[in-house]
């Protein structure tokens, strides 16, 4: 791999600067959702046991360079106490002569917790500035923000080039988990690609046709492909000024080799509510006044047999409206298949997105997935092809 990580580090007596995203929801002062919290606690709990003082760096919500109490990381102390196991310490600034002291008057066996990043506008504009008073604060710069990855800012990039620095256990296990799914794969490669809209994919899409053997297209952008060719999907969600996008698509596709599956039966309903009276209908029968809100049988058993002869695959977004059942079969079917296959050895599963996320977690299957990432945009601009400014940073 091209970064280092803490393994390469050598930690004792070391302040290191540990990038966390740590934006988690507050409800009246309390932190109702600590899951990021505790994601970056293997982290801390390695830096302290080989003896260097975990310094945390995080932005919380969108203060745009202003001091915003209410965006105070402050609240999260508590929290981080009970997570880490350890005292945590509050500056309330992340540079400067407040810092400064902190950090020097910091103990063996405490973490220090720095205000928000985000209140110095620097921050947003990756200022050179802002990251040299930041480099003054530590030995090492330590990144556990994969998440913050794709924006370069001076906590996230400039900061990163003044120090030694390294992946954090959570961004290491995410960077192996995507270099395997689309890196070095173990091949065949499927990707899902399924969702509301090709214009929010549309990067995602060409990058995936390039890399993967199967490309499975599911959800609303699968009846953009079906208008492309001509068929007519009545009230469906499609954007009609898409279909020469999607031609070029599958004319990519085809060049490299790509197969691509989309479906062949269809879900139709004439409401977009739970339960909706609906019909399976063949993908070019959707009757005028009804909408695809899923993949029928026929489909999911295509899908099933791309599935079973792949060793690993690659998903984002949902195969239909899953939030509203029954119109998330297809999504629960390929979901449970592919976490049975991981269970057994036989796949390696990588998944994420927001919705995607939710709606594995509603099949029951996340938990068997090889990995999922929680890191939204930065997984997505990943899965396009970018470079992640907060990753190359850390690659030297
Ligand atoms: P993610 O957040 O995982 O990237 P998207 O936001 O792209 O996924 O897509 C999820 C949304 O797509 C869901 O709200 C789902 O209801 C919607 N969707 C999927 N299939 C259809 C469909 N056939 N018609 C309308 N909406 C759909
Ligand atoms: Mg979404």
């Amino acid at each position: 791999m091209g970064w280092n990580t803490l393994d390469d580090m050598e930690l004792a007596g070391k302040r290191v600067l540990l990038r966390v995203d740590i934006n988690v929801p507050v409800d009246n002062g309390v932190v109702s959702d600590d899951t990021r919290i505790r994601r970056v606690a293997p982290t801390v709990a390695d830096i302290l046991a080989r003896g260097g003082s975990p310094i945390l760096l995080a932005h919380f919500g969108r203060p745009k360079g202003q001091v915003v109490p209410e965006m105070s990381l402050s609240p999260l102390q508590p929290a981080l106490e009970a997570a880490f196991g350890a005292p945590v310490v509050f500056c309330a600034d992340c540079r400067g002569p407040a810092a400064e002291a902190a950090v020097a008057a910091l103990q063996d066996g405490e973490i220090l917790l720095l205000e928000n990043t985000r209140f110095h506008s620097g921050e947003e504009k990756n200022d050179a500035d802002l990251a040299a008073e930041m480099a003054q604060l530590g030995d090492i710069y330590c990144s556990d923000a994969f998440s913050a990855a794709h924006r370069a800012h001076a906590s996230t990039e400039a900061l990163a080039q003044l120090l030694p620095a390294c992946a954090g256990r959570l961004m290491q296990a995410e960077l192996s988990a995507l270099e395997g799914a689309l890196g070095q794969p173990k091949r065949p490669v499927t990707a899902v690609v399924g969702g509301a809209k090709v214009s929010s994919k549309l990067e995602l899409l060409g990058n995936l046709v390039e890399k993967v053997d199967h490309l499975v297209i599911g959800g609303g952008m699968a009846n953009t492909f079906l208008a492309a060719q001509g068929i007519d999907v009545g009230k469906s969600l499609c954007e009609h000024d898409m279909t020469g996008t999607a031609l070029e698509i599958v004319a990519k596709a085809q060049t490299a080799g790509c197969k691509i599956l989309l479906p062949t039966d269809v879900v139709v309903a004439r409401e977009f509510k739970a339960g909706a009276d609906n019909q399976t209908v063949a993908a070019d029968a959707c009757p005028a006044d009804a909408m695809i809100l899923d993949a029928g049988p026929a489909t999911v058993a295509a899908m099933a047999d791309v599935l079973a002869s792949s060793q690993t695959l690659i998903w984002n977004g949902p195969m239909g409206a899953f939030e509203i059942p029954p119109f998330d079969a297809a999504t629960n079917a390929a979901a449970q298949q592919a976490a049975a296959l991981t269970k057994s050895g036989d796949l390696i599963s990588v998944a994420g997105g927001g919705d995607t996320v939710a709606a594995l977690n509603q099949a029951g299957a996340a938990k068997d997935f090889s990995y999922i990432s929680t890191a939204g945009g930065a997984f997505l601009e990943w899965m396009e092809g970018k470079t992640l400014p907060g990753v190359a940073a850390l690659t030297r």
